[in-house]
């Protein structure tokens, strides 16, 4: 019998995506709307797939067992394209950024270039003492943390990310609480993500803000500064797991269903560049996670001589209804 990895439609290579769905190029273009490049405002940096956590829904099938880390000298050049090309902000992601030796260069490298750094977390590798000297580091930069939380109920996130993940992750949210962030007046931003546990979609973000601030408070009194609510995206070990389950035309149903043309203006990668572990170029972390390179062929930060300029078009994908599906992923 075939084994998963070779049932699978391939992305990236011009294997067919999600059957019976309109292409999304062609669902825009049907109403009128195009997807392509604003004024580029922030710059993603991931730093490989390389985390301790193995979560169901991961674009990029991180996990222990990934090798793929960004280099001390795909950093240097990371840190020079963003000092030729100031950004309003620039976003470190993974994997799980902590597990990279080298993550300390990165962010003194960048933090004086763009006036605001945001490190994701899944909070889980920021704990232990080991971890103490890069707490300090984000404290000393202002490096807003984003951790990954996905649910205030602990038996539904553990079955997510794995067994006592959340247990973990409140220990963390305490600590981080007891430093500063996410207490009002110190300056220390700690912002939540959280992503649907399983194949269906977030509900409002001003809703389940309101019910994160309340369940955290009372059951751990921990305390937060925004939440962020985001569609689980048809790639990598999500959908794997929708295809095993029987569940992924289904869910692409959902998201074809819930398409919001008024979403598209504001989609993150009209005004974002993602930069991978090998210090490649694409049009957001998904992209990056499909294979798709922005423009013709994949370009290095070293070789950029100018930023997509407005107007500029956006490689898409199936995947793409993950971000224009009810409010939208901006
Ligand atoms: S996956 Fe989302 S962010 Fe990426 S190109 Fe498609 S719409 Fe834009």
């Amino acid at each position: 019998m075939a084994g998963i990895g070779e049932i699978l439609p391939r992305i990236g290579t011009g294997v067919r995506e999600a059957a019976g769905v309109e292409p999304f190029a062609a669902a825009l273009e049907r109403r009128g709307l195009s997807l392509v490049r604003g004024g580029i405002a922030t710059l993603q940096v991931n730093t490989g797939h390389l985390c301790n956590l193995r979560c169901r829904h991961c674009h990029l099938e991180a996990g222990p067992e990934r090798t793929e880390i960004m280099s001390r000298e795909t950093m240097e050049a990371v840190v020079s394209f963003a000092r030729r090309f100031p950004f309003r902000a620039i976003d470190i992601t993974g994997g799980a950024p902590e597990l990279v030796p080298d993550l300390p260069f990165l962010i003194e490298g960048l933090a004086p270039l763009a006036p605001r750094l945001m490190l994701r977390t899944n909070l889980s590798a920021l704990s232990g003492a080991a971890r103490e000297p890069l707490l300090a580091l984000c404290i000393g930069h202002r490096v807003v943390l984003v951790a990954s939380f996905p649910s205030t109920n602990p038996s539904q996130a553990d079955a997510q990310r794995g067994a006592g993940v959340t247990e973990t992750g409140i220990a963390v949210l305490r600590k981080l609480n007891a430093a500063g962030y996410g207490v009002e007046g110190t300056g220390l931003e700690l912002d939540l993500v959280s992503n649907p546990v399983g194949a269906f979609l977030p509900v409002s973000q001003e809703s389940s803000e309101r019910k994160f601030r309340q369940d955290l408070s009372r059951k751990w009194g921990i305390a937060f500064n925004h939440l962020y609510t985001f569609a689980n995206v048809p790639l990598g070990r999500f959908r794997t797991w929708l295809l095993r389950a029987g569940n992924y035309e289904r869910y692409m149903k959902t998201l074809v269903d819930r398409f919001n043309p008024s979403a598209v203006e504001g989609l993150m990668c009209r005004t974002l560049l993602s930069v991978s572990w090998d210090g490649f170029v694409y049009d957001c972390d998904f992209n990056l996670a499909a294979g798709r390179p922005r423009g013709d062929r994949k370009a290095h930060v070293s070789a950029i001589r100018k930023l997509p300029p407005p107007g500029a078009p956006i490689a898409v994908g199936d995947y793409c209804y993950a971000c224009t599906a009810s409010s939208g992923f901006t």
